[in-house]
């Protein structure tokens, strides 16, 4: 997909902190991390967002929430993280390159803002 930003960080054109890649997704440190862990997992199949997925991406959305809980174990912090699409400008989607944060590694307050 042209101009799309996480198109371009899968294919390396934009440098990123790697933590994870296999066939499927790819795996980097967030920018502006909102906690101690802040990572995002991306298909690398280039799919908008969440309103935007069909019937055939069921399997790469849900595998995005495994590669969060291995994430999590292996960072230790399994006492408590989140995973969040945000979908829509009022949730705060800046990027319209499904996307999936894990966040944690400190006290995250219910509901988020
Ligand atoms: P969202 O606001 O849900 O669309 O999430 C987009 C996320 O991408 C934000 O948390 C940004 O900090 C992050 N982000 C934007 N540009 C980059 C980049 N070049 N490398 C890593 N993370 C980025
Ligand atoms: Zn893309």
């Amino acid at each position: 997909m042209s101009n799309c930003l996480f198109c371009d960080i899968i294919a390396g054109k934009i440098p990123s902190k790697k933590v994870y890649e296999d066939d499927r997704v790819y795996v980097f440190e967030d920018i502006k991390p909102g906690a101690p862990t802040h990572v995002l997992i991306i298909p690398k199949q280039h799919i908008v967002d969440l309103k935007h997925a069909q019937a055939e991406d069921a399997e790469i959305i849900g595998y995005c929430q495994l590669v969060a809980a291995k994430i999590g174990r292996e960072r230790g912090i399994e006492d408590g993280y989140r995973t969040v699409y945000n979908v829509g400008p009022r949730a705060g989607q800046t990027v319209f390159h499904l996307h999936l944060h894990l966040l944690g590694g400190r006290d995250l307050t219910w509901p988020p803002g």
